[in-house]
Formats: structure tokens, C-alpha cells, sequence
């Protein structure tokens, strides 16, 4: 490791993620040998694998690697190799624990409807048209993390299965700051996600991006929006938001909605991001929203784009390379546009490669 050079640490993780981040690679491969971007690539231990070798999910040695790393770069967590560790050992190195060990509270998911794969979403062209949001969801708090959390035997014999959704001030303007500074440099629209007709946690939510928006951002046009409704304005008319600020649970279950405009919920990718500290260095981590897709694993069929455009954020928001950035997400629209939109639909059903696909991205980047 040399310490001027990036430092990028890859996770693929379990099921498709290991597919999914091997043609990831070969594209930043890609950008090492013609763009001279100069990294040290790291592949901690980590996940059913470590498991098995040393009994930890995550070795403190890989913990120290992630720390250290500009970029980290995961695939996907879960499915039937986790069967065999402990729920305590989940806990304790899985991917939740990373996100709050990391303090990675502000998760970035951009959804875009291309042109070449209009025709690959569920709905009509004339609906997802246009579409391109950036949905900002909260991401070490909520009901994810809460507590008291639980399943108990009560004193008659019931079970009671216990969560607990809790948010504070800071934790709630910490996020929405990210997502005013974000529609401050798109459209300076914001649109804040809550159940505040049920919840005092969305009650909270709302107060506290209010006040913020007339402290800070009175130039960001905000409006809010109960999460019900929200998922069915997704569908109705997506084209209405630019930025969506929501907490962790509603963002999780919006995304994936969100994730059918782009025709395949393999297509998405995100990042998850800390807050600088004093020299502005931050934890970064880049996935796919997708998870390890248990039913297509194996299969060589499952959609790397989501990967591979995961990337482009990582060159984006933790390797300093905006243009690379660009230059990967042009290429992954000149791929589709190559293909025939049968073939981006049915990545995941059988009739097209993950390498396939990663290919294309690899020949449209060589022009
Ligand atoms: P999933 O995202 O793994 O799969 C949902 C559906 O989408 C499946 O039919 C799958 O085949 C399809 N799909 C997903 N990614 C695809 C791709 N790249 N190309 C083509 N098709 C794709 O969600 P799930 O089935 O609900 O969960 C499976 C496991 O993944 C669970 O253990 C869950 O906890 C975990 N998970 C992990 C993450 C993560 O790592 N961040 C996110 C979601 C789910």
C-alpha cells in the first residue's frame, strides 16, 4: 500500500454479488490501464467466507482495511450462505454493522430511466420518459437499528415480535442537509417522505427538514409527502420528483419501487456516504441496491449494471474522478443502447450473461 495512491477495498459478498463485482473489477481494471488512475485494489476478508476461516464475518484486519479505504466496493449480503452463521456473529460484522460502524448515514440512489430501456420497464414509455431522481435515504437509524428490538414469549404463551423506529434531531438533519446541498445542485427541488399522520419519529422528521429549510435552504423548493401516497406517485406520475429525502425503512422499500421504472432492479446502484471529517476525508460505500438473488446465483444471468454504475459513483464521490465518472455511466448508455431491449429485460431470466453485459460496457468504453 502506498500512501499517496487510492486505496479501493472490494467486498463482493455473497450469491450474485460475487457475479456482479467481478465485472465491476474488470472495468476499473479498465480505467487503471487507459485513464491512469492509480489504486491499490484490497480484498479483505469478509462474509460466509471469513466465516468459515477464522469464525468472523468480519476480521479485525478487514475492518482496519475498510477504514483506511477511499472507496469500498460490495456486491450483496444474505441468502442461504448466511445460513450457517449465527445471528450474534450477523450482528456483529454483517452489513448493518458496517454501515453504522462506518456512521455511512446518507445512502444515495439515483434512478434513471435511459432511453434504450424504456421498453424494458413495466410501465408505459410515456410515464418513465424523462425520468432521473436521486432518492436520499437515512441509513444507520430507524427501525433497522432501534431499540428495544426483539422476539419474546409472553407470560400466556404468546409470542411478541418487538421493533422500534426512533429518530434524533441530529440524525434527521445531518441527512437532509445532504439532500438540500443535493437538489441545490439539480433542480432545487425537494421532496421529504414521512408518515407524520401516524408517527411521532415522521412528526420529529418533518419539524426538523422544516426548520432546517428556513435556516438554510430557502432557495430549495421542499414539499412533503406521506410515504403511501409517495409509492403510489412513483408509479402514477415519477417524473414529479427530482430528490426524494426519506429515513431508512421507507427509502429501502421506495427504492426498489422506484427501481422498476429503470425496466430491472439489477440497473441500481448507490452510495453510502459519512460525513467528512477535518481534512474532508469520509467512509464511502458503493453497492448495487439489489441482494444476493438466491433464486438466479450461479447462473451467470444476474444484471452487473447495477455494479458497474456503482462504480461510476465510486470514481464520482470517493476517487475524485468526475470525469470518469461521466465517461463510465456515457459508456453504459451506449451498451444498452447496443443491445436489443429484450436483452436488457431478460438479464436475469435466462436469456443474457453477466459477462455478456459487463462486456458491452468494456467495448463501448473502447469506442
Ligand atoms: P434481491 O434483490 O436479492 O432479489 C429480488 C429479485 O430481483 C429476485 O427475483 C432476483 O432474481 C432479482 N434480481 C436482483 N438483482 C438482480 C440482478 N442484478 N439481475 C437480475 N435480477 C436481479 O432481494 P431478495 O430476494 O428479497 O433477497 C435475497 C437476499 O438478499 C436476502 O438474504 C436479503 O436479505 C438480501 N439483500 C441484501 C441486500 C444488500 O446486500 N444490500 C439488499 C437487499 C436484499
Amino acid at each position: 500500500m502506498t500512501a499517496n495512491r487510492l486505496q479501493v477495498a472490494v467486498l463482493p459478498g455473497s450469491g450474485i454479488g460475487r457475479e456482479v463485482t467481478a465485472e465491476a473489477e474488470r472495468v476499473l481494471a479498465w480505467f487503471v490501464r487507459h485513464r491512469g488512475l492509480e489504486v491499490d485494489v484490497a480484498h479483505p476478508a469478509y462474509g460466509p467466507e471469513a466465516y468459515k476461516a477464522t469464525g468472523r464475518m468480519l476480521p479485525d484486519a478487514s475492518l482496519a482495511t475498510l477504514k483506511g479505504a477511499h472507496a469500498i466496493l460490495f456486491g450483496a449480503a444474505g441468502g442461504p450462505e448466511y445460513d450457517v452463521i449465527p445471528a450474534a456473529e450477523q450482528r456483529a460484522g454483517g452489513l448493518r454493522f458496517l454501515r453504522k460502524e462506518l456512521d455511512l448515514f446518507a445512502n444515495l440512489r439515483p434512478v434513471k430511466a435511459l432511453e434504450a430501456t424504456l421498453d424494458a420497464s413495466t410501465l408505459k414509455p410515456e410515464v418513465v420518459r424523462g425520468v432521473d431522481m436521486v432518492i436520499v435515504r437515512e441509513l444507520t437509524s430507524g427501525i433497522y437499528f432501534g431499540e428495544p428490538r426483539g422476539i419474546e414469549t409472553l407470560a400466556d404463551g404468546r409470542r411478541r415480535g418487538v421493533n422500534t423506529q426512533v429518530y434524533t434531531s441530529d440524525e434527521i438533519i445531518r441527512v437532509a442537509r445532504v439532500a438540500f446541498e443535493l437538489a441545490r445542485s439539480r433542480s432545487g427541488r425537494l421532496c421529504s417522505v414521512d408518515k407524520a399522520n401516524v408517527l411521532e419519529s415522521s412528526v420529529l422528521w418533518r419539524e426538523e427538514v422544516v426548520k432546517l429549510h428556513s435556516a438554510e435552504y430557502r432557495d430549495v423548493e421542499l414539499s412533503h409527502q406521506y410515504v403511501d401516497n409517495a409509492a403510489m406517485q412513483l408509479v402514477r406520475n415519477p417524473r414529479q420528483f427530482d430528490v426524494i429525502l426519506t429515513d431508512n425503512i421507507f427509502g429501502d422499500i421506495l427504492s426498489d419501487c422506484a427501481a422498476m421504472i429503470t425496466g430491472s432492479l439489477g440497473m441500481l446502484p448507490s452510495a453510502s456516504l459519512s460525513a467528512p471529517d477535518a481534512l474532508g476525508r469520509r467512509h464511502a460505500l458503493f453497492e448495487p441496491v439489489h441482494g444476493s438473488a438466491p433464486d438466479i446465483a450461479g447462473q451467470g444471468i444476474a444484471n452487473p449494471l447495477g455494479a458497474i454504475l456503482s462504480l461510476a459513483m465510486a470514481l464520482r464521490h470517493g476517487l475524485g474522478r468526475d470525469d470518469d465518472a461521466a465517461l463510465l455511466e456515457a459508456a453504459v448508455g451506449t451498451a444498452l443502447g447496443r443491445c436489443r431491449t429484450g436483452d436488457i429485460a431478460a438479464v436475469g431470466q435466462a436469456r443474457a450473461s453477466t459477462a455478456a453485459m459487463g462486456q458491452a460496457v468494456l467495448d463501448a468504453l473502447e469506442g
